[in-house]
């Protein structure tokens, strides 16, 4: 049966028919303006859970946190955090007014009812993007989301947990860092990564790289998105041309230094230029949104501004082309890697839309998780953010004080990273050590509300959270702290070509998983729990959760953390348990999780 019909009705409305169905934009940016979260100690909804909910929401639109704020996307190709401005309109008043035993609930970025639940239950449920698996394809999405019925939510744009590029840094630097251990014996040190895609989460790559002490060179054709970088300081020099900005980098790399080169330009033209030049990266990946062959990548024939055009004007045409130099930027980055390239998919699934164009080789290299991550996930490691409500820097500044007692260098490999890093955030790292915050200064510049990132796994994550909320609870932290994680974390996602590729058991397109996750946190009483599709690397490609929960200083808050903070990052044990990895079966019994099929 043809993934687009139904499979009941010639009758039945709607689903997408033939795959030339002609996508009629729908207008995002009616009734855009600026936004930017309210700051400090007062309350302008019932609960702080609802204020939680109301700033990040408002924070991930801030012009200094979201890509392209007027049309709602955050980051990720077209990741919204609303369906249109009167349903972010709609969501703040129904939040302001929304009571402590209220429960608000968001499908695809638009508020369709509220429940009476109890005060343990989170404040808001939102489901992004899904569509039963027969007709979840980009097809069928594009026509939901051009007749305003969905909104591609992305991980953290639809689940209102972005906090800028800085949300991914660490991420991507535990990548690069390990990829160096792996790899190449201990360090990147004198080695060319060459990568593209500069953008909401690609932007982090460049000053990834370089805190793992590589040379980087990266590729994007928004001349705006690399200046954006230069700014904020992820990105160290623009340079003009094609051969003038690879000469550059071969240089760095040759004298060992750890600068980001950035290239105005296409990913297909700078690595096929690689391939004439006969230079070979040492590291090779790409964060162009590859996972959107309409919004996210634009095709070597075509400028930025040219793009802009022609994919209004003849949208499957410019698919085509999209897809067609997928096939070439896969081709190039395979002779790399025949040449000697250590090369990674970096979770855009452009091996997929290069395999489903023609190109059957595309899975020559790994993607990143099995490659460097899954160890990790083993032990309920993953992405763990969190969010001063104040928008005090020195909020973060004493949470950072605080983990740095709490998780000690000497006791083992991880706190050792968790150190490296948090001080690495800091310009002036002896000033936090002396816990003289008014002589902090950040590494890079905040966006939005003041926030951290780090990796923690189980029995780490409920511990920060518990000690965070205690500082709010004397006062020490002037406002509620919010915490919350990535989709892309241990337990929460079913991405079998990202986060569950390769499992040992084959189970890699399971969603179960997800779900189970989404239901955890919703039992356990997260402040906001999210369910997404697509995130990451597309429609059809993917199901995964998220949550959010609030650090009041209350007790209540101290139960829920304490649940939920344990029980998310124990998914990822069962989930690695159940598919046999050893290091999650050794983590289950030194941490008595309970496995009843054990
Ligand atoms: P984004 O849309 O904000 O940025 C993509 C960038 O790629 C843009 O700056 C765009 O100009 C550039 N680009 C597009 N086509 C190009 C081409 N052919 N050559 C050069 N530049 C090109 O997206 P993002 O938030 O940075 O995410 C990038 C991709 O990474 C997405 O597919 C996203 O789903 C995926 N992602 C990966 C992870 C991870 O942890 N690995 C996390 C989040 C997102």
């Amino acid at each position: 049966m043809h993934p687009t019909s139904h499979p009941h009705s010639s009758t039945h409305p709607s689903p997408v028919t033939t795959s030339s169905t002609k996508v009629e934009a729908f207008d995002f940016t009616k009734g855009a303006r600026p936004v930017r979260a309210p700051r400090g100690s007062g309350l302008s909804c019932r609960s702080w859970q609802a204020e939680a909910a109301m700033r990040l929401l408002m924070n991930n639109l801030d012009p200094e946190v979201a890509e392209h704020p007027d049309a709602l996307v955050v980051y990720g190709g077209r990741g919204r955090a609303a369906r249109s401005w009167a349903a972010f309109d709609a969501i703040v008043a129904t939040l302001k007014r929304l009571e402590s035993d209220e429960t608000l609930l968001v499908q695809s970025g638009k508020p369709v009812g509220v429940v009476r639940t109890h005060k343990e239950a989170p404040r808001v449920l939102i489901a992004n993007s899904n569509i039963v698996p027969h007709w979840a394809t980009q097809d069928q999405f594009d026509q939901y989301e051009a007749q305003g019925l969905m909104i591609f939510g992305q991980m953290t744009a639809g689940s209102w947990i972005y906090i800028g590029t800085q949300g991914i840094l660490q991420g991507t630097y535990e990548t690069f860092a390990e990829c160096g251990r792996k790899d190449f014996g201990g360090s990147l040190a004198g080695k060319l990564c060459v990568t593209a895609g500069c953008g909401g989460m690609g932007g982090a790559q460049p000053l990834a790289v370089t805190l793992a002490e590589g040379t980087c060179l990266i590729a994007d054709v928004d001349r705006s998105r690399l200046q954006r970088r230069l700014d904020d300081a992820y990105l160290d020099e623009v340079v003009d041309g094609l051969d003038a900005a690879i000469d550059r980098a071969v240089e760095l790399t040759g004298s060992s230094r750890a600068v980001s080169v950035g290239v105005h330009a296409n990913a297909v033209d700078l690595l096929e230029r690689l391939l004439e030049r006969g230079i070979t990266p040492d590291v090779l990946t790409d964060q162009t949104s590859a996972h959107d062959p309409l919004q996210g990548y634009v095709p070597v024939e075509y400028s930025f501004e040219q793009a802009e055009i022609a994919r209004k004007e003849d949208p499957e045409a410019y698919q085509r082309l999209s897809l067609a130099s997928m096939v070439r930027h896969v081709r190039a980055m395979v002779e790399l890697q025949k040449r000697g390239s250590v090369a990674f998919d970096y979770g855009n699934n452009i091996r997929q839309r290069a395999l489903d164009n023609g190109f059957a080789d595309a899975f020559a290299f790994p993607g990143f998780v099995p490659a460097y991550i899954r160890e990790q996930f083993c032990v309920g490691r993953g992405p763990f953010r969190w969010v001063a409500l104040s928008g005090e820097p020195t909020d973060i500044y004493k949470t950072d004080h605080a983990l740095l007692n709490l998780f000690p260098e000497h006791e083992n490999m991880y706190n050792q990273r968790l150190h490296r890093w948090i001080l690495g955030c800091h310009k002036n790292p002896e000033a936090l050590l002396a816990g003289d915050y008014a002589n902090c200064e950040p590494r890079f510049g905040w966006q939005g509300l003041p926030a951290r990132i780090c990796w923690f796994g189980l029995g780490e994550r409920d511990r920060a959270g518990l000690k965070f909320n205690e500082m709010v609870a004397s006062g020490e932290i002037s406002a509620p702290i919010v915490i919350g994680r990535d989709h892309l974390d241990c337990g929460s996602v079913a991405s079998p070509n990202r986060e569950t590729e390769g499992m040992l058991d084959g189970s890699d397109a399971i969603s179960d998983w997800a779900l189970l996750n989404a239901m955890v946190n919703v039992a356990s009483g997260a402040s906001w729990v999210s369910f997404h599709h697509g995130g990451g690397v597309g429609i059809g490609f993917s199901q995964h959760a998220g949550q959010v929960t609030v650090a009041d200083g209350t007790e209540g808050a101290a139960a829920r953390l304490a649940r939920v903070l344990t029980n998310d990052p124990m998914m990822g044990i069962f989930r690695h348990v159940d598919a046999g990895y050893p290091t999650a079966e050794r983590c289950a019994g030194e941490r008595n999780v309970d496995i009843p099929s054990r």
